[in-house]
């Protein structure tokens, strides 16, 4: 369907109206996906990522608050939870205890790493934990082409911690955690996607090949996607996504918490996400008048 077409026109107006039903029968009533950021502190910098530009304070959640949100998530029937955002959540001490009390309440876990702080210890701890899932953000299949663009992150070290913790899942006995790999492919590294693919293929359980995006504008091409009758972004009627301190983001693309909605230590995630602010926002993707935040107006990542 092209931007622009008769059909692609009337889509748009129809998942606006779709959109507006919904909302006018409550079915929005909960995010569907809750995005904990366990810390934003990370040990890599990679040129797929905006670290470089972030500004704001870097810590880890605590476990009391981690707690409030999660026994909220599970009263509203919250089926998984994401526990990563800007940062790496195996720098974060208290990851097993969060995984730990999110499965005790009956609520899956995942997050995305870059693996390369994993040991034998960590991986037991891992896998015993409960963890549903753990996908390896790996943009290289050599050395040469990983560590330019990964930067800070060694390939074999990376490597040899995906096979230890494949190694481990099976030592253990157990299904889990699902070991997926992500490849964000780039003119850098798109040589290398093939024999990426050929060689894990079969051995984890996922590959995703993705394409480069530019973090709503934060890694340049600024204002190319304020187009009035684009469709609106699902992200803000389905995601929910809290910093290390606890503010609400815009989205997992708002890396530097630009547009914050609230303060889970103040409010709960239903009373933010059912907010005014959260109002004014989707009215915004509901109207496709996207200049009024800069940060949809120039996103090529929305969904
Ligand atoms: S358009 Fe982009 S920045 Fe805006 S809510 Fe969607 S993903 Fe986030």
């Amino acid at each position: 369907m092209k931007p622009g077409s008769i059909l692609y026109s009337v889509s748009v107006r129809t998942s606006r109206l779709l959109l507006r039903f919904l909302m006018a029968v409550g079915y929005f009533r909960f995010p569907r996906t809750v995005r904990l950021e366990s810390t934003d502190i990370c040990n890599a910098n990679c040129k797929t990522c905006t670290r470089e530009l972030m500004t704001r304070s870097m810590g880890t959640m605590d476990m009391e608050l981690f707690k409030k949100l999660t026994d909220e998530c599970a009263t509203y029937g919250v089926r998984s939870l994401h526990l990563h955002n800007f940062g790496e959540p195996l720098i974060d001490k208290s990851i097993f205890e969060k995984i730990a009390y999110a499965t005790s309440k009956g609520i899956e876990t995942r997050f995305f790493s870059n693996l390369s702080l994993l040991t034998e210890e960590k991986a037991e701890k891992l896998v015993k934990s409960g963890i549903s899932r753990i996908k390896v953000s790996v943009d290289g299949n050599s050395a040469e082409t990983f560590e330019k663009i990964r930067s800070g992150l060694k390939f074999d070290v990376v490597m040899n911690n995906i096979e230890l913790l494949l190694k481990t899942r099976k030592k253990l006995g157990s299904r889990s955690p699902e070991v997926g790999l992500i490849y964000v492919e780039t003119p850098e590294n798109e040589h290398e996607t093939k024999d990426f693919i050929n060689k894990w293929q079969g051995r984890v359980d996922s590959i995703d090949i993705s394409s480069y995006h530019n973090w709503a504008g934060g890694l340049g091409t600024e204002g190319v996607a304020s187009d009035k009758r684009r469709f609106p972004c699902l992200r803000v009627w389905q995601t929910f996504t809290v910093l290390w301190n606890g503010e609400v983001s815009l989205c997992c693309m708002d890396y530097d918490g630009k547009v914050t909605l609230g303060n889970v230590r103040d409010n709960t995630i239903k009373e933010i996400f059912s907010g005014e602010k959260m109002r004014r926002i989707r009215e915004v993707h509901l109207t496709g008048d996207f200049k009024k935040i800069p940060l949809c107006s120039n996103c090529f990542a929305r969904r």
